[in-house]
């Protein structure tokens, strides 16, 4: 038998946006666990917003693990928070709404900014460094310095060892900002491995001294890029069957929901989609071929195939939870009337 150390990770009730929480038991398993084997476990309520102090258990339900390797026999446990029947989903599992749907595909691009001693990671004490320019996908000390690529390198390391489908990084527009994507198949693998991912960069970066802000615009209205969270989303019905008139319908019903979508895609987006910057006004839908200045991009690929494949919604935002940016896309799709059930 091995002792195991199972690192319980769940979302608090932390609004507009939870926060990441986790706790450590060890146990023992005579190879790693599966899921069925984890138990259910419990935490105080009362002190992450989940629960009043007098009647304060709540319930953590593994859904999801990852092989840790920052941690010698050490597993990542990405749990549900439940209510004490062990059953019912808290108000503050949003994770429970996301509709199932084994054929959907989500991609996000994770955009972030290091930040240290109260600044982005590169800036000077006072003032700022050198204009947007040379920082995107760029390389050399003076555009990225001494730390950050290290912290990226390892996050990848620790992204893969744990199965995580990490797809790529690059160095964003403004100083100390960076991007990771991560894509899925199913309608909540990607939301799952992507709030992992953001756990294992905050662990990561402790010991650097080293903060992540999430914010989507967290050095206000100056000229440094905000930060998103482009969702890339595709069900099967969109990649095998398509076309110019369910797509024509899907975006009708994207624009119908605005409000909806605007509302669980991060907060602060009005500061971030202001219509400079790459981003379209968050107060008007809209959507383009290769446009980086819509609501909604439209790849090349999915004209030259037919209307056919993923669209992007660039919307979603850097601080976005993406179990509520998922489940809000899966519920716009699902009112849209397919060949199928129009026929039926
Ligand atoms: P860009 O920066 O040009 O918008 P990225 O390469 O950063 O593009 O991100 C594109 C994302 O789209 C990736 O995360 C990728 O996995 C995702 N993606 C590709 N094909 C699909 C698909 N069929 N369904 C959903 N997402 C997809
Ligand atoms: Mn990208
Ligand atoms: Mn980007
Ligand atoms: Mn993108």
């Amino acid at each position: 038998m091995t002792k195991y150390k199972l690192e319980y990770i769940w979302l608090d009730g932390h609004t507009p946006t939870p926060n990441l929480r986790g706790k450590t038991q060890i146990k023992e398993f005579d190879k790693f666990p599966t899921l069925e084997q984890l138990p259910l476990w419990g935490f105080d309520g009362s002190s992450t917003m989940q629960a009043e102090g007098h009647s304060s258990d709540c319930v953590l339900k593994p859904v999801a693990l990852y092989p840790d390797g920052a941690r010698h026999n050490g597993v990542l446990v990405m749990c549900e928070v439940m209510m004490p029947d062990g059953k019912t989903p808290h108000p503050s599992n949003k994770r429970a709404t996301v509709l199932d749907d084994p054929g959907a595909w989500f991609g996000f691009e994770q955009e972030y900014f290091f930040y240290k001693d109260g600044r982005p990671l590169g800036f000077p004490p006072s003032g700022y460094p050198a204009p947007q320019g040379p920082y995107y996908t760029g390389v050399g000390y003076k555009n990225v310095g001494a730390v950050a690529r290290e912290l990226v390198e390892k996050h990848l390391d620790l992204c893969l060892a744990a199965g995580i489908n990490h797809e790529g990084i690059n160095a964003e527009v403004a100083k100390g900002q960076w991007e990771f994507q991560i894509f899925g198949k199913g309608s909540k693998t990607a939301a799952d491995q992507m709030w992992m991912a953001r756990y294992l960069m905050m662990r990561l970066c402790e010991k650097y001294e080293v903060d992540i802000e999430w914010h989507c615009k967290p050095l206000g209205d100056t000229d440094w890029n905000g930060s998103g969270m482009h969702c890339n989303f595709s069900t099967e019905y969109m990649r095998s069957v398509g076309g110019k008139d369910y797509f024509e319908a899907l975006m009708r019903q994207f624009e119908k929901n605005l409000e909806a979508h605007i509302a669980v895609y991060g907060p602060d987006n009005d500061k971030r989609l202001t219509g400079k910057h790459e981003t379209a006004p968050w107060n008007k839908f809209s959507y383009g071929i290769a446009d980086r200045g819509a609501s909604v991009r439209v790849p090349h690929s999915f004209i030259n195939n037919g209307y056919k494949g993923y669209l992007e919604d660039r919307r979603p935002n850097s601080m976005g939870d993406p179990y509520q940016i998922a489940s809000q896309i899966l519920t716009t799709i699902a009112e849209v009337p397919t060949a199928k059930k129009a026929a039926a």
